[in-house]
């Protein structure tokens, strides 16, 4: 069989460098993108501010702490989502089967590369980028190896804005001093069975019997590691099928404590994951309420209906019953919703499988947002404006009656700052 090449893609610190590429001002400069409130985590850091040690999945109190001239963002995803189309639009031009792990993130096997040369997957590997910073604007990091493990290490040690192809003669040399927490599978639990064993490294795994690794991990998992640690990857590239499951989550700021709150937020929730249940042009059957405690003990409730809705109040309904049956004492830090046994087409099939493997896509909702946002709240940093005479941009401060505008697009270049009173009427709110 001909030597496979897997190529992994993944665009360097994306949210941050999308926020960067449309607001030129931030292009050299720290950049946050989160909420703000004490609970909120940091969803992209530009290499700026990773220098100083802030990173995402950080929260943002830290992350501002660490760094504290960073420009702080909220997140734009509607700008995120049409240049990841536009990045996966170029992996689909370059092969037939394109497996995204994310927004920003995609393995591929283009078959002309089965037997390739590393010189040949190098070339490959520098025109994608080229292709993908010409489509979006932003740079791309690729990595290649044997399989998806190799191509996704790979992919990391090419970063930033980088290339790395893995020959299968530098496998060993590539993977056996990275510590084992870097191989796929390989958590805190397992870890520290490792290390008790004395073992730290991806090489020192390699080395090990595979019966000792089954008797400490167990076979499944201890044999998949075994391999993976080898350099053994054999799992295809594979598209993903749509989302089961469209869902819904917060966490507050302070602990609900009052049933009324926790009603609100079910009502939030499960309108958010509504809106995506509409716009997937689907109906659910089973909705499942999440409910996180002040203790961090997270109870789950579902429940499955005998026909396909897409009726807001009927699943509301379902989702509010669900929630007084599993809200704990003492207070509730998180809530989420989720909509599952999604029906290709609504009305409901009356023979469609009762089986549902939801698939989990939560994504964070900011705690009641107004659903359309205009003349009914203040503005506030990061919203896109308009202005009949400046053009486009963006409030880069609010506050005491005044709002600071920077007018700039991706193709203005740096624009100039101006302020105004914050009821001034030419200004409006505007796309991202
Ligand atoms: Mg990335």
């Amino acid at each position: 069989m001909a030597a496979r090449w897997v190529l992994h893609l993944d665009m360097d610190a994306f949210f941050a460098s999308a926020e960067q590429l449309t607001r030129p001002t931030l292009r050299d400069r720290p950049v946050l993108v989160g909420g703000l409130g004490p609970r909120a985590v940091v969803a992209g850091a530009s290499y700026q501010a990773r220098v100083f040690g802030a990173r995402s999945a950080m929260p943002m109190g830290q992350a501002r702490r660490l760094c504290p001239h960073a420009v702080v963002l909220p997140a734009r995803f509607v700008l995120y989502q049409a240049l990841s189309e536009r990045v996966m639009g170029v992996l689909g031009a370059a092969a037939p089967v394109v497996e995204p792990v994310s927004l920003d993130e995609a393995f591929l096997e283009p078959p002309a590369l089965a037997g390739a040369s590393a010189a040949e997957v190098e070339a490959f590997g520098a025109r994608l980028r080229a292709d993908v910073r010409a489509a979006s604007g932003l740079p791309a990091s690729v990595g290649a190896g044997s399989g998806k493990q190799l191509a996704k290490i790979a992919s990391e040690l090419a970063k930033p804005d980088g290339l790395r192809v893995v020959a299968p003669d530098e496998e060993r040399a590539v993977l056996g001093p990275l510590p084992v927490r870097s191989l796929w599978g390989v958590g805190p639990v397992a870890e520290a069975a490792l290390l008790k064993f004395g073992v730290r490294t991806v090489g020192e795994l390699a080395a090990m019997d595979l019966r000792e690794v089954t008797g400490l991990l167990g076979t499944a998992v201890g044999t998949e590691l075994h391999r993976l640690a080898r350099g053994v990857d054999d799992r295809p590239v594979a598209p993903r099928g749509a989302a089961k499951q469209v869902s819904a989550e917060t966490t507050f700021d302070a602990d609900l404590t009052a049933m009324a709150d926790v009603h609100d937020a079910v009502a939030r929730m499960t309108e958010a994951a509504h809106r995506r249940l509409v716009a997937s042009g689907r109906a659910a059957r089973t909705v499942t309420v999440k409910v996180r405690s002040a203790d961090f003990v997270t109870a789950s409730r579902s429940e499955t209906t005998a026909a396909a809705s897409t009726d807001l109040a009927v699943l509301t309904a379902v989702a509010q019953r669900l929630a007084r049956a599993a809200v704990p004492e003492g207070g509730v830090r998180l809530i989420g919703v989720s909509l599952a046994g999604l029906g290709d087409d609504p009305p409901p099939a009356l023979f469609e499988p009762v089986r549902a493997e939801p698939v989990p896509v939560a994504e964070p909702v900011e705690p009641a947002a107004p659903a359309v946002p205009g003349a009914d709240r203040p503005w506030r940093p990061g919203d896109d404006v308009a202005h009949p005479e400046h053009g486009h941009g963006w409030v880069q401060g609010a506050g005491h009656g005044r709002v600071t505008v920077r007018f700039e697009t991706r193709s203005t270049g740096p624009g100039r700052a101006l302020t105004f009173d914050s009821a001034e009427p030419t200004l409006t709110r505007a796309d991202p």
